[in-house]
């Protein structure tokens, strides 16, 4: 963005490039173009909460949803410069901007002395929908229009404190304050955001000593809350609610902007005790939708993942490339992201399992406190807010490619196929990656731009243009581009590797990718009306098997512009079924201790990365 940045609040080390200057390609925007055609682009057509929104004047709900929509919604229509989507987000801000009240409070309210009637956290999803609309169009109405709406709440916290979803997620105020302040230099944002911090949740404790540490079940959540003051929305229930800590995540490093001690190692504290504790082969932590612990068949909800990849990506933007966050970005949106809704992005789950052997309604259920439709593919299975907020997972991921370091570099931080033309150079990443190792970066322009070149962690080997580049570093490209078009050659080539999980159980994965054993399925309609009706999906082979980890092999295919459809890269790997091993409570039992001892044939089971797959079994027990 452009703008000054005062000494008060510490520049960050990377900024995203202005929405819309990086054009998605290949793979990544027919995975966009799949959202503009699926539900995403289509949901404010028949949906009630955003077709007659409250934002928008309508009878229907007037709280997130809206909101929610629209931020995703935003992202896309503009990454993708598609008018029809354009124009459905002209006519939300024209809304939204034409009836802000007098006082600059923004959509429904009905005039009573309540909270709900003075509650700041959908309003905050609409100010960063609004800065990315401000952002590619230079909207005049906008900067103006969310400074009223914060002069407002400046006062109105004074009153109406924090409470409820706004009090553990202020961690997205302070950033949408940091963007403003970055924007205007306004000096009252500053004690404004420390107002917010301090009627917050205080995420910095939690992050010091995570106070849950195994499943939160329901019986525990309500004991909790008739131990505390009786109000549903204390603080042990909003910290252990798994979309609020994943925005929780933001804390340090929008923090850090305003007290720049060493916020970082306190988010790497925080990211390891939730893997250590709830952590998924898949980058995720469980929640169903409290923290659920380790079993790989409890839950973790859409909005939880969309929310974990947009905190980590704030956390890039502070800290810049800390390799950690960085993999963990691209683990989630590799992995659990296209996983999370059926290939043609119409329907989705509200919570997915690391093993995942059925979709199906049961009351006979693993999770803390969701319902029996969590895990069925739909358009709102249990609850609708993924319905409205999953849809900002792919732009999130987009915009955070390559960042600006504001020294006259350019940083890459993940390679998915893209283009752009930012500060006199342009660029063109041609890649299939992280389907496959080689990454083409063709660099046209004048004068010496250096190129920022995440190595990840795991590719050891890694070469630019020949030369040997050392893994979990960020290499740079120093060049004069002149008479060009120049050519840097990336080749990440990574290792396959079994990772041992609880109860000695392993993952295998290479590079980005989990992969998971692909099972064998049958999706069933069980509601609703195409295209967005609701399925179960049923296996129709076993998936109960112990494998050898010392035999794998990898198989590669041609990478179409699906990648998540058709899976290019599969492990063949040999296996004996487990007879014992089967379903509790509706989902795959825990996977017996490895080794383990059964006496079945061995046979040839195919692994495909766990964002192909529907049903899957991707913590998985072996045997000798
Ligand atoms: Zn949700």
């Amino acid at each position: 963005m452009p703008g000054t940045t005062l000494p008060q609040l510490t520049p960050s080390a990377l900024r995203p490039l202005p929405l819309a200057t990086l054009r998605p390609r290949g793979w990544l925007l027919e995975r966009l173009r799949l959202q503009a055609d699926g539900m995403a682009g289509h949901l404010d057509e028949f949906w009630p909460d955003i077709a007659r929104s409250g934002w928008i004047g309508g009878d229907a709900e007037g709280w997130e949803r809206g909101p929610y929509w629209l931020d995703g919604i935003t992202g896309i229509a503009y990454l993708l410069d598609d008018e029809r989507l354009k124009a459905k987000v002209r006519r939300w801000v024209d809304h939204i901007l034409d009836h802000q009240h007098p006082d600059g409070w923004f959509g429904p309210r009905s005039g009573e002395a309540t909270y709900a009637d003075h509650d700041v956290w959908p309003r905050i999803i609409v100010l960063k929908a609004l800065l990315q609309h401000f952002e590619v169009t230079g909207d005049e109405r906008v900067i103006p229009a969310s400074l009223r709406f914060l002069w407002l709440l400046n006062g109105l916290l004074d009153e109406w404190p924090l409470q409820e979803w706004a009090r553990s997620r202020w961690t997205d105020i302070v950033w949408v304050i940091n963007q403003l302040h970055d924007l205007t230099g306004e000096k009252w944002l500053l004690p404004l955001a420390a107002k917010c911090k301090a009627q917050g949740f205080d995420w910095f404790g939690y992050a010091a000593d995570l106070p849950f540490r195994g499943k939160v079940d329901e019986a525990t959540l309500l004991a909790m809350r008739d131990q505390h003051d009786g109000n549903w929305m204390n603080d042990v229930y909003l910290s252990s609610h798994g979309v609020n800590v994943a925005m929780g995540l933001k804390a340090m490093p929008v923090w850090w902007r305003h007290d720049a001690h060493d916020q970082q190692s306190a988010l790497l504290q925080l990211i390891d005790a939730l893997d250590q504790h709830h952590g998924q082969p898949s980058g995720l932590f469980s929640c169903d939708e409290h923290l659920a612990g380790l079993h790989p068949s409890q839950g973790t909800e859409t909005c939880t993942v969309v929310e974990h990849i947009a905190s980590l990506g704030v956390a890039l933007e502070s800290w810049g490339c800390v390799e950690p966050v960085a993999d963990r970005l691209e683990r989630l949106a590799f992995n659990a992201l296209p996983a999370s809704t059926s290939p043609d992005e119409w329907a989705h789950q509200y919570v997915q399992q690391a093993n995942q052997v059925i979709c199906h309604v049961t009351e006979d259920r693993v999770y803390t406190n969701n319902g029996p439709d969590a895990n069925v593919f739909g358009l709102e299975p249990h609850f609708g807010c993924c319905t409205a907020n999953r849809h900002q997972g792919w732009p999130r991921f987009t915009t955070h490619l390559w960042m600006d370091s504001g020294d006259g570099a350019l940083t890459a931080l993940s390679y998915a196929p893209c283009s752009f033309s930012y500060d006199g150079l342009s660029v063109d990443v041609s890649t299939a990656y992280p389907f496959e190792d080689d990454v083409t970066i063709t660099v046209r322009g004048s004068g010496v731009v250096p190129l920022n070149l995440r190595i990840p962690a795991w590719s050891a080997g890694a070469t630019v243009d020949g030369e040997t580049v050392a893994a979990g570093t960020v290499h740079q490209v120093r060049r004069d581009w002149s008479g060009g078009p120049h050519v840097v050659r990336l080749r990440l080539p990574a290792p396959i590797k079994s990772v041992s999980r609880p109860a000695n159980a392993i993952t295998l994965e290479r590079g980005p990718l989990v992969f998971s054993l692909a099972v064998p399925e049958q999706w069933t309609k069980i509601g609703g009306e195409e295209p967005h009706a609701t399925y179960e999906v049923h296996p129709t082979g076993p998936w109960n098997y112990a494998i050898a980890p010392d035999d794998i092999r990898l198989d590669r295919q041609t990478v179409t512009e699906h990648p998540f459809t058709k899976a290019p890269l599969r492990l063949q790997v040999k296996g004996r079924l487990v007879p014992d091993w089967a379903l509790e409570h509706g989902a795959a039992a825990a996977p017996p201790p490895s080794p383990v001892t059964t006496t079945g044939a061995f046979e040839d089971l195919t692994f495909v990365p766990y964002g192909c797959t529907s049903l899957r079994v991707t913590e998985v027990p072996w045997t000798r």
